[in-house]
């Protein structure tokens, strides 16, 4: 039986539940292995450049991993985001794929002759262009089976009922926590520990980084998401705190 085969019955036959079993046995680094052993080159990290993913980050080149770190380069980021991209590049020669969206920031704006993400229901169309088909477009055309986050159910919201594995129906997969049981202390500790460089702006009260336009600093007292998408709330009124690049909680990171 060939490796390709191999991986194809393992992942016809994962039984979410069992496995999950399993899994929460293992530390995170165990969790990764176990990924890379069971779905080989298609297993792939996506990862967002703040610092839950970059513990995952750290964790591939710990383990001398060439497994995709996928990253997608939506138009609108901050500088720090693509400078921390580079650095991890540079400083752990991890194999970074950047996906990037079918229409540059000016085409897009001229196709629909508007700023979408400056409007209710602009937002979620831009977060669709933009993130989420780059993303599922490329996993499902290299046939990408399990996809890790670096999503924790101490986050809270729609995060607090994350299991390690989860079915991703939309590439025919799954998705995978490597820290689902960690504590933002861990991350700090863990970060720390491996001297591991960290997106600039956690420090300037950025706890949640998404695309500039879109991320504002949030205030002592709120919450860590209320930082992304303030302006399309008005004061005190709830609206888009994800967008939909993660299946796992109908959230984005
Ligand atoms: S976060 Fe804002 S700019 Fe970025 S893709 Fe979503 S709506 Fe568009």
């Amino acid at each position: 039986m060939g490796s390709e085969t191999s991986v194809a019955n393992a992942a016809e036959s994962l039984g979410v539940d069992e496995t999950n079993l399993k899994l929460r046995n293992l530390d995170a680094a165990g969790r990764v292995r176990w990924a890379v052993e069971t779905f080989g080159e298609n297993a792939v990290l996506l990862s967002s450049m703040q610092k839950t993913s970059s513990v995952i980050v750290h964790l591939f080149y710990e383990l001398g991993l060439k497994n995709e770190v996928l990253f997608v380069d939506t138009g609108f980021h901050f500088h720090e985001t693509l400078w921390i991209r580079d650095e991890f590049m540079r400083r752990y020669r991890i194999n970074m794929v950047t996906l990037y969206p079918a229409l540059t920031p000016a085409q897009q704006e001229e196709k629909y002759q508007a700023k979408l993400f400056n409007f209710v229901d602009g937002q979620p169309q831009c977060c669709a262009m933009r993130k989420e088909e780059p993303f599922i477009n490329y996993v499902k055309e290299k046939g990408r089976r399990v996809v890790m986050t670096g999503l924790m159910k101490s986050e809270g919201g729609k995060r607090g009922k994350l299991e390690p594995l989860m079915k991703d129906p939309r590439i025919k997969g799954f998705t995978l926590q490597p820290i689902f049981d960690w504590e933002e202390a861990q991350v700090e500790a863990y970060l720390k520990e491996h001297d591991v460089p960290v997106h600039p702006l956690h420090a300037q009260s950025y706890p949640s980084i998404g695309c500039q336009v879109c991320t504002t600093p949030v205030k002592p007292g709120e919450d860590a998401r209320a930082g992304r998408w303030r302006h399309l709330r008005g004061e005190g009124e709830d609206g888009p705190r994800y967008c939909g690049i993660n299946f796992t909680d109908g959230s984005g990171i």
